[in-house]
């Protein structure tokens, strides 16, 4: 028997196509009445949609987000909310203005409506990781869970594929992780399995056909549920690894996060094979991290450090950076452990 403890920590989800129309009463729910826009240019379209429903209570626009939310442009953002009196956010991207939006409301305590572009799962953690002088840093605190999530499928259709499969890796991971997580119990358990069949289903259908409604509501939701589980339970290797590869040496999150997985879970299988073996379930596939490996290649992701441009003589320091802390994990991190999956994540190699 394990013991454990189950919290409800709620965020309200509007799921469905078409449900952009709702964030105007969505926003009036959580008491807006001057809103603060984040999206970056190339969702100009689904953001002027957007703002022309919010009719007058549009304060301002900010598109200035970047990856790894760095403080800077949380500064320049504070100041546009501030100088226009807004009272609420409403974000529209992926996890990058997610991000900022976080970032402002554990400044300001302002509610927040996310309208989510990608596979990230930012919107439903309180989670929020920020980056200076070169350094990220995450805390937690429950203003920075947003109030309110409008997921609508319709604006993923046309998310280009290259990235539906990294944002998509991106949420497996969180799910993976959770179900060895020492705070795991049966309801993130039963999300988390879940999750994984359904972004492994979608990630097998997308490139017959990127714009098929069943197979993005099947990665959103996924999507969402990982998310759910990145919220609730704490993170392991994996995610300590990509954080120090993304904050201290500029790789992109989700691509980091593909490349990196099928590795970490090679590096935590001896200790969690039963974890391994409900995980290869869910994915129908013999071995759970070589099935991951395999399914990054047949959807077309990066599988390899070096095609990241990741120069091979940093992995000592990335295995410094990511060893200088202790944290939960299945199999004991040393130091020559991580720099085995480094130098195979380096190389792309399959895991046996
Ligand atoms: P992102 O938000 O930077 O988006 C990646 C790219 O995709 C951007 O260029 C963006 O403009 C573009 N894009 C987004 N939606 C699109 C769409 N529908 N069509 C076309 N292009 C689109 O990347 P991401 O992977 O979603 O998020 C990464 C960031 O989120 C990182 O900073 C990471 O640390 C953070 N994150 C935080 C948490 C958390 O809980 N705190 C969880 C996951 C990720």
């Amino acid at each position: 028997m394990k013991p454990f403890v189950h919290e409800v920590r709620s965020t309200r989800i509007v799921f469905g196509s078409g449900t952009i129309s709702q964030v105007r009463a969505e926003v009036e729910r959580v008491g807006g009445n001057r809103v603060l826009l984040l999206a970056s240019k190339r969702l100009d379209d689904v953001a002027r949609r957007v703002g022309d429903s919010l009719g007058p209570s549009l304060a301002a626009r900010f598109d200035g987000a970047v990856m790894h939310t760095p403080v800077e442009v949380t500064e320049r953002a504070l100041e546009v909310l501030r100088s226009n009196s807004a009272d609420c956010v409403v974000a529209i991207g992926g996890g990058s203005t997610t991000g900022l939006s976080k970032a402002l409301a554990a400044r300001t305590n302002v509610p927040q409506v996310i309208v989510p572009t990608t596979y990230s799962g930012s919107e439903v953690t309180a989670v929020l990781g920020e980056t200076q002088d070169g350094r990220k840093t995450t805390r937690a605190a429950p203003e920075i869970r947003p109030e309110t999530v409008v997921y609508d499928v319709d604006l993923t259709l046309g998310l280009p594929v290259a990235l539906s499969v990294t944002s998509g890796v991106n949420a497996l991971a969180h799910a993976v992780e959770a179900l060895y997580s020492p705070q795991a119990e049966p309801v993130t358990d039963a999300i988390a399995l879940d999750a994984i069949t359904r972004i492994s289903r979608g990630l097998r259908a997308l490139s017959a056909n990127p714009s098929d409604v069943d197979t993005r509501a099947d990665l959103l939701t996924g999507a969402w549920l990982a998310g759910t589980c990145l919220g609730s339970v704490g993170m392991s290797l994996h995610h300590k690894l990509c954080h120090t590869l993304g904050g201290s040496f500029g790789l992109p999150h989700a691509e980091t996060h593909t490349v990196v997985l099928p590795h970490a879970m090679a590096y935590n299988a001896p200790a969690a094979p039963e974890v391994m073996e409900r995980i290869a379930r869910a994915m129908g596939v013999p071995e759970a991290p070589a099935g991951v490996y395999d399914l990054i290649v047949e959807a077309g992701g990066p599988t390899s450090l070096r095609s990241l441009d990741f120069p091979l003589e940093d992995v000592p320091l990335a295995v410094e950076l990511a060893t200088s802390r202790s944290y939960p994990n299945p199999r004991e991190v040393t130091s020559e452990g991580v720099a085995g999956l480094l130098a195979n994540a380096w190389h792309g190699k399959r895991p046996a």
